[in-house]
């Protein structure tokens, strides 16, 4: 088994406190990736999703996880559980530092996450205080106008790593 740390870092103009809408342990909120195979090393073709809220029975009929998932090359079957609890927002000091934010571990069995993918659920606030809420970042960025501010607000150049995590 092994952890793995979702990583977030981007440019934030004018905005912090990047995160998901319900927090960082949003458990509505759905994380997009796709897994590589411990045995194989095959990539999964198409990307996968998860959700905190949401888990489905182990294949062995022990347990639960928010994700099980069987190789198509090789056959090995994988698990993944979410640990929350060790999140917290992109602020705009991160960003100026250059620095990651975690976001979420992921306790991976049999394969590891790749290639995190931003879509919608985000939510930020400017530093005027005006709230903005449920951000699509699919597009790899968000432009906006803070009219309390007088000042444009975006994101941009957003990265998310895999990292692990002991
Ligand atoms: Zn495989």
């Amino acid at each position: 088994m092994v952890n793995f740390m979702l990583k977030i870092k981007g440019e934030l103009e004018n905005l912090t406190n990047l995160q998901p809408e319900g927090g960082c342990d949003d458990p509505n909120f759905t994380f997009y990736f796709k897994f590589k195979c411990g045995n194989c090393g095959e990539l999964s073709p198409k990307e996968t999703t998860v959700t905190l809220s949401e888990t489905v029975p182990l294949p062995t009929g022990r347990g639960t996880a928010h994700l099980t998932q069987r190789c198509k090359f090789c056959g090995r079957d994988g698990s993944l559980m979410m640990i929350p609890g060790r999140g917290r927002p992109l602020t705009l000091a991160d960003c100026e530092l250059h620095r990651f934010a975690p976001l979420m571990v992921f306790e991976c069995r049999g394969f590891e996450p790749v290639g995190f993918s931003f879509r919608g659920g985000w939510k930020a606030e400017a530093l005027s205080g005006t709230k903005f809420n449920d951000i699509d970042l699919s597009d790899g960025e968000f432009a906006e106008y803070d009219e309390k501010g007088q000042c444009p607000v975006g994101i941009s150049n957003l990265q998310g790593d895999f990292v692990v995590f002991k």
